[in-house]
């Protein structure tokens, strides 16, 4: 094991500088390709730079800080991006732990290590756009086709690059692993005062737009017994469905019905249709599966009592990832060293890029505790003493895999 001390102080200096780019109350506007998030990207090829890596950014955007050597070498990173309304460490705590880890180890004759943050993690144009687009999981030209909210195209958007350097890409095959450090977004860690969470796996997601068809009417001369009333059919099929997803369901298995659209949505009018959205999230497929069944079984027997017909157009699919059980238990080990008894392994319910670069390396994530459990929102926060010593145990296990 080649030891290195990290600068804990110097990191938190550096999240300190991002944070004040894009800035917005105590949280951050900075989404992909915006001009925060351009001058980020420029701040963090300099930071790159001074410690003496080379500085690479692909076409998508994607900034990777690359030692010097042809060996390959790990990775470490996440995403400088944010959501529309977002917080100052989504993303963010993941690349300067990423810098800095790099940074040290370079300065103290450590093993090679390299940095990166991806673009559009946060889905202004798709879905973890830039990792996707460098593992090979969509191509840079059906990227560049996709369009956030205002209609715009990512073609157009990664374009304007000022300020950074003419593109090059970077080949997967540099590197032996990667590894993503994360705040949890979730209440776990919080709840349970447990510091670092050690990644077992990410969950896979299912969505699914149904509908259910009655008979729009008038709400004054129906009958309640003669009325074919689409929202009754949602009430309950959302009531049986919570029953009998219980039934199934493990700690973390989640479902949430999140987009409802009535019509006509008006007073005096039996709804003739309503559109919605369920969505159902968990770490193992077979579950994920029985979950289907489940919700298609309560669908058609909603539909059937009420006098309905029920309609759904296709399941969009994310498969759960595992994380390098190697990895794991590297980081179980440096976890237990650093923070005995502080520590759980768990399961991520938020995608990261980590999810995508599973499929060309090994991978494997840490979380430290979101204050409340709260993110996507400004007022997302950690514990300084947190951060720190997430970073540390991530740097343990660098320092080990050499
Ligand atoms: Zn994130």
């Amino acid at each position: 094991m080649t030891r290195f001390r990290i600068n804990t102080q110097r990191m938190l200096a550096d999240l300190d500088t991002l944070r004040s780019i894009g800035a917005m109350k105590t949280g951050v506007v900075r989404p992909a390709y915006s001009e925060a998030d351009r001058q980020a990207r420029i701040w963090l090829a300099e930071r790159m730079e001074e410690a003496g890596l080379e500085v690479s950014v692909d076409a998508i955007g994607n900034v990777f800080g690359l030692p010097p050597g042809n060996e390959k070498c790990i990775l470490v990173g996440s995403h400088s991006d944010t959501q529309p309304e977002g917080g100052w460490l989504d993303g963010a705590y993941g690349v300067i732990v990423g810098l800095e880890i790099a940074r040290a180890s370079m300065e103290q004759g450590g093993p090679r290590v390299a940095c990166v943050s991806f673009q559009d993690e946060e889905g202004r144009f798709s879905t973890l756009t830039g990792s996707r687009v460098w593992t090979g999981l969509i191509s840079l030209e059906e990227a560049d086709e996709c369009r956030d909210g205002t209609g715009m195209r990512l073609g157009q958007a990664r374009l304007e690059r000022a300020g950074l350097p003419e593109a090059r890409e970077v080949s997967t095959n540099r590197f032996s692993a990667f590894l993503e450090i994360h705040i949890e977004q979730g209440p776990v860690l919080d709840t349970t005062g447990e510091r670092i969470g050690v990644v077992e796996n990410i969950v896979g997601i299912r969505t699914e737009k149904m509908s259910f068809l009655g008979e729009q009417n008038h709400a004054g001369t129906t009958p309640m017994h003669l009325r074919r009333d689409a929202f009754q059919g949602l009430n309950r099929f959302v009531s049986i469905v919570n029953d009998r997803l219980a039934e199934v369901a493990a700690a973390a298995t989640v479902w949430t019905v999140g987009h409802v659209d009535l019509h006509p949505n008006a007073n005096s009018i039996v709804p003739g249709r309503a559109d919605f959205t369920i969505q159902w999230r968990d770490a193992d497929d077979a579950r994920l599966e029985r979950m289907t069944e489940i919700i298609y079984a309560c669908a058609r027997e909603t539909a059937g009592s009420l006098g309905l017909e029920w309609q759904h157009f296709g399941c969009d699919l994310i498969a759960p990832t595992q994380s390098n059980a190697t990895l794991v238990e590297a980081m179980a080990k440096a976890a237990e060293n650093l923070a005995s008894g502080l520590w759980r392994r768990m399961p991520s319910g938020a995608l990261h890029d980590a999810a995508n670069v599973s499929s060309v390396l090994p991978m494997a994530m840490l979380f430290v505790p979101s204050k409340g459990g709260i993110s996507h929102n400004f007022s997302e926060d950690t514990d300084r003493a947190d951060l720190a010593l997430g970073a540390e145990v991530l740097a343990e296990v660098v320092a080990g895999l050499q």
